[in-house]
């Protein structure tokens, strides 16, 4: 499929996570599929306008499944593709560092929706570690203020509403525009701008090859869309000998 490939950039979601036990938004099991109302917890103007939804944010922060997955074969898949010379950049979408915990080097990996393993002040900036918070909460803090200005805290995460960091959309679009094949994989292709990538990566000349249980809207513009499991398909993918490329 990919064999010809030698400068992939990959784009995940939060598929590649659901089989290590972290539920994505919009699939069958989805957190939002599920509860629609939970969605207003991941609303930049609602976080900070209303107390008693930085409270509920916090106590879901507290019950997070990242804090005890571990990474799956999937995962896995991009090291070993990393380690064969043709990973260009792993851009991802989830926050919850599993791809660096199966062994990615950090400079490969670029988050760009932040990381829920730091809290950040909407104030001033400061930034600090998610665990130091919760520990805060977990003694009676429902909504911890900054500890510098009394500020609001927050998961260092990107919400509906914010924008991303510039350096990392920069890094991210770098990297789409300089593959011969863009990979997404376990994501709707639904949130911007990250979906974009994957049309700026074929705009520029790469093949875009989609892993997604359920269609996208870009699947029309792939060369490839596979439904199968991730964390079957993926380590089937990265295994494929390599060929000669199929476009000159
Ligand atoms: P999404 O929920 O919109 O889409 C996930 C897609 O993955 C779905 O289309 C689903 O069909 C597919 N999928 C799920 N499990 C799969 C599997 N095992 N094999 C193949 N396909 C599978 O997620 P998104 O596109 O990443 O966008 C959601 C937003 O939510 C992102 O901004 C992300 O930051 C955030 N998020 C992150 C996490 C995480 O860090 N693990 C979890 C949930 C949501
Ligand atoms: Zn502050």
């Amino acid at each position: 499929m990919f064999g010809g490939a030698r400068r992939i950039t990959a784009l995940t979601g939060a598929g590649v996570s659901t089989a290590s036990g972290i539920p994505d938004f919009r699939g069958p099991n989805g957190v939002w599929t599920r509860n629609p109302a939970a969605q207003r917890l991941s609303d930049i103007d609602s976080y900070v306008a209303d107390p008693q939804v930085r409270e509920q944010a916090w106590r879901s922060r507290a019950e997070h499944p990242a804090w005890t997955a571990e990474p799956n074969a999937a995962h896995r898949a991009f090291v070993d593709l990393d380690r064969s010379g043709r990973l260009r950049a792993l851009l991802t979408q989830n926050i919850d560092e599993l791809h660096q915990r199966a062994g990615l080097d950090r400079d490969q990996v670029v988050e760009l929706h932040g990381t829920i393993f730091q809290v950040v002040c909407l104030d001033c900036g400061a930034v600090g570690p998610m665990s130091a918070a919760l520990e805060r909460v977990a003694a009676g803090e429902a909504d911890p203020p900054c500890r510098s200005c009394g500020g609001i805290l927050k998961s260092a995460t990107i919400s509906f509403g914010q924008s991303l960091d510039p350096d990392v959309i920069r890094a991210a679009q770098c990297a789409a525009l300089d593959c011969d094949l863009f990979l997404a994989a376990g994501t709707s292709l639904t949130v911007h701008p990250a979906a974009g990538l994957a049309e700026l990566a074929v705009k520029a000349g790469a093949e875009l090859v989609i892993c997604n249980a359920e269609p996208t809207p870009y699947d029309e513009l792939a060369a490839a869309v596979l439904r199968e499991p991730l964390v079957e398909v993926l380590p089937e993918l990265v295994a494929a000998p390599l060929t000669e490329p199929t476009r000159p």
